[in-house]
């Protein structure tokens, strides 16, 4: 079994590429009996965002990826806590214990030393990001204990080895990265792993919670994968095993890109907003990077529930190329998951309930149930309900961009003599009053039809004429015909 975490920083809302990493470390969990943990990466106290903690728990939960250990929750197991701001004193101990083996050690550089440091390795051929001359390696005892007294402020560098163990990436195959740095030069990668005010970075918070939350397996984004070697050094002078490594592609900001043209606009909440269903994003992501069996696939026109993600879940299938996104696919997704929901008496009245709140509860819920139940599917998202069907609530808007476009495309004597004749006919059998109406007047039935919802519907499209005359009622019916041609 498989023990996996998603390890958010709650540094902002939770986006779909974090959606995509979470929902495969759960499924490769739940796949393989295993447990999938939440662990808050908080210790960059600078870069934190109010509200993006509970962001992320409201996001998950939405989504129903329930996570077995993590904050809010079995915070007491022996693996917690599982917000890293909980944990310093866990990795101050073993930030001791490399100083104490010699595969860490302290450093008492200023920060303009640093940064002029940084700033002639930019100013190398080829520049690199490697920095450090290692001055603070060298000191002796004494001195390190007579700046201690002194109160000097210091962090712990990791005295990053020779050369940095390769590693196998489970998507990627064997991987040996090297830090790039010019032969001429004697720079030092040596990461910083405890700042000065006593907090860990990413590098040692990361590996020390790993390793004693017994992670066998981190799926993670390819941004990440710089770091790796890094991790795969501190393993090594931890003398632990590593878990193993799957980075995947960041396909998710295009994706992003699409789905909102205004940046931060795709969260998980924000599509919520827009309508998605949590069943329609976990498929979409889901299908982001992995490959359920292709006859399966086309079978089930890629349509998969989360159980169903659980049983399919292959490590074999993720993929390593940067996929096609569709974002049309998301919205194909949602459709089929609504057309599921109104299926369900139950869920069928939670989104009438849900419509009533998008339309300030202005109308009967009765009303908009019935028309739910005509219309349903035919939504792609129930937001679209206001908008597409508005005119069975309110009289048409005849100021509307379909109504002038009707106007302007159309002879307005032949649709009033329509209308006109429309209104002293009895409304009992409406395939024989279009008859009729081309009948007598002729005129083609192209003509009566657009007329009739010129009136009725104000152009917009979406509702079979003899439904909308059923739905609106005899008297409304009459009423509006009555408006049109005024
Ligand atoms: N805290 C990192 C993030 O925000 C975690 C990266 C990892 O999974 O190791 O994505």
């Amino acid at each position: 079994p498989a023990r996996t975490r998603f390890a958010p920083s709650p540094t902002g809302f939770l986006h779909m590429g974090s959606l995509r990493t979470a929902l495969y470390n759960y499924l490769l969990a739940k796949n393989t009996g295993g447990q999938f943990l939440l662990r808050l990466e908080d210790t960059d106290q600078n870069r934190l965002v109010k509200g993006a903690e509970q962001n992320i728990y409201d996001s998950l939960r939405w989504c129903n990826l329930e996570y077995d250990e993590g904050p809010e929750k079995n915070n007491n197991t022996e693996m917690g806590p599982y917000r890293q701001s909980d944990r310093s004193k866990i990795y101050q101990e073993h930030a001791q214990k490399l100083l104490d083996t010699g595969h860490a050690y302290r450093c008492f550089c200023s920060k303009e030393r640093l940064d002029g440091l940084r700033e002639s390795a930019q100013r190398l051929k080829p520049p690199t990001t490697v920095s450090y001359d290692r001055k603070c390696a060298h000191l002796h005892e004494k001195d390190i204990q007579n700046l201690l007294k002194e109160g000097k402020e210091f962090t712990i560098r990791l005295r990053s080895p020779a050369k940095y163990p390769p590693f196998e990436d489970l998507l990627h195959g064997k991987l040996d990265m090297q830090p790039q740095v010019n032969p001429s030069e004697i720079r030092y990668d040596d990461p910083i792993l405890l700042k000065s005010d006593g907090l860990p970075t990413y590098h040692l918070a990361n590996v020390v919670d790993d390793h004693m939350m017994k992670i066998t397996h981190v799926i993670r984004g390819e941004e990440w994968l710089p770091s790796t070697p890094k991790h795969m050094a501190l393993y090594e002078a931890f003398g632990w095993n590593a878990p193993k490594f799957i980075h995947i592609p960041l396909l998710t900001t295009i994706a992003e890109k699409k789905l909102s043209k205004r940046k931060g606009d795709a969260s998980v909440m924000a599509l919520q907003k827009k309508g998605i269903l949590p069943e329609a994003l976990i498929n979409f992501s889901a299908l982001f990077g992995w490959s359920p069996p292709r006859k399966l696939s086309i079978e089930k026109h890629d349509c998969f529930s989360l159980e169903e993600l659980v049983k399919l879940f292959n490590l074999n299938h993720l993929t390593k190329g940067n996929a096609k996104v569709d974002e049309k696919k998301l919205f194909f997704f949602n459709k089929h998951y609504l057309g599921l929901r109104l299926d369900d008496p139950i869920k069928f009245q939670e989104i009438v309930e849900d419509i009533s709140n998008l339309m300030n509860n202005k109308y009967p819920k009765e009303k908009i149930g019935g028309v739910l139940n005509v219309v349903g599917k035919s939504l792609t998202t129930i937001n679209e309900f206001p908008v597409n069907f508005y005119y069975f609530f309110e009289k048409p808007d005849f100021d509307s961009e379909q109504v002038l476009h009707f106007k302007k495309n159309h002879d307005l004597e032949k649709v009033k003599l329509i209308l006109a004749e429309f209104k002293q006919l009895d409304l009992e059998n409406v395939e024989r009053i279009v008859d009729h109406l081309v009948n007598t007047l002729n005129v083609p039935k192209k003509l009566v039809f657009e007329s009739l919802r010129f009136a009725l519907a104000g152009s917009m499209p979406g509702t079979k004429l003899p439904i909308l005359i059923q739905l609106l009622g005899k008297q409304e019916v009459m009423f509006r015909t009555q408006e049109a041609l005024d």
